[in-house]
């Protein structure tokens, strides 16, 4: 591997860049932060002195089971954040997506049905925007701006569909595996230290957890809900929490 690579850490990282290397184009598909399929909003350069911007981010729900308690913490601690929501759960659990809104919240779309797009076909893809965005127009009577692919991966078609939908793709330059570790310690931990790198590069950082997921409507989401409420603390005072609006 050359110098070139020493700014970029992680095994997912380096596959891209080696994908890239070799002219690969699946491994520049699911790189977060790979520009070569068109812009994607990730997370802004901040202007020298001001604050440390963070936007938490929550996918895969809404989530009977866990939703209601992330709302209830977000507006303890007066924070909004950006829910990119599955259009099948947002249409069966209508009232919380709706509470969802009205508590202040942006709300974005993550397809119907959490395809990975890269390998959807064209007309597939286009469908399951739209649906998911009438969808969700029709509960909050508002129009949806933003989307989050799937497992973050995306093919020049897929941006294109999305912006001819009037859709902004957004993806996040935080993330852990918080869908699967136990240890909310142990999220927070490794998103802080994210948080703080960016920090120091002069970054904002855009956060993704996760209140729902893709396998299962009302999963456990107790560590990710757990490590939202120790960042929620830890950057109280430091910090401003926005929603990728602000930056889109
Ligand atoms: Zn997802």
């Amino acid at each position: 591997m050359g110098t070139g690579l020493s700014l970029i850490t992680g095994a997912t990282a380096v596959a891209a860049v080696t994908g890239l290397a070799i002219g690969g184009y699946y491994y520049a598909s699911l790189w977060p932060t790979s520009q070569i399929f068109g812009r994607t909003l990730t997370a802004p350069k901040l202007a020298p002195g001001k604050p440390g911007e963070i936007a938490l981010t929550f996918d895969d729900g809404p989530n009977p089971a866990f939703t209601p308690r992330l709302l209830d913490l977000l507006d303890r601690h007066n924070v909004k954040a950006t829910f990119f929501l599955v259009g099948q759960y947002a249409s069966k659990e209508s009232a919380l997506t709706r509470l969802i809104a009205e508590n202040g919240h942006l709300i974005g779309n993550h397809t119907w049905s959490h395809p990975n797009l890269a390998s959807t076909a064209p007309h597939k893809v286009r469908e399951e925007l739209r649906t998911t965005s009438d969808a969700l127009e029709q509960i909050i009577g508002k129009p949806i701006r933003f989307f989050r692919p799937p497992f973050g991966a995306r093919r020049p078609h897929v941006l294109h569909t999305a912006r001819e939908l009037g859709l902004e793709p957004v993806t996040w330059n935080a993330m852990t595996n918080d869908w699967e570790e136990p240890s909310a310690n142990r999220i927070a931990a490794t998103l802080s230290a994210k948080v703080d790198k960016l920090q120091s590069r002069g970054y904002a950082t855009n956060i993704v957890l996760h209140d729902g997921s893709h396998r299962e409507p009302a999963a456990n989401r107790e560590p990710s809900i757990t490590a939202a409420t120790q960042l929620l603390e830890h950057y109280a005072k430091t910090h401003k929490f926005v929603t990728v609006d602000a930056w889109g």
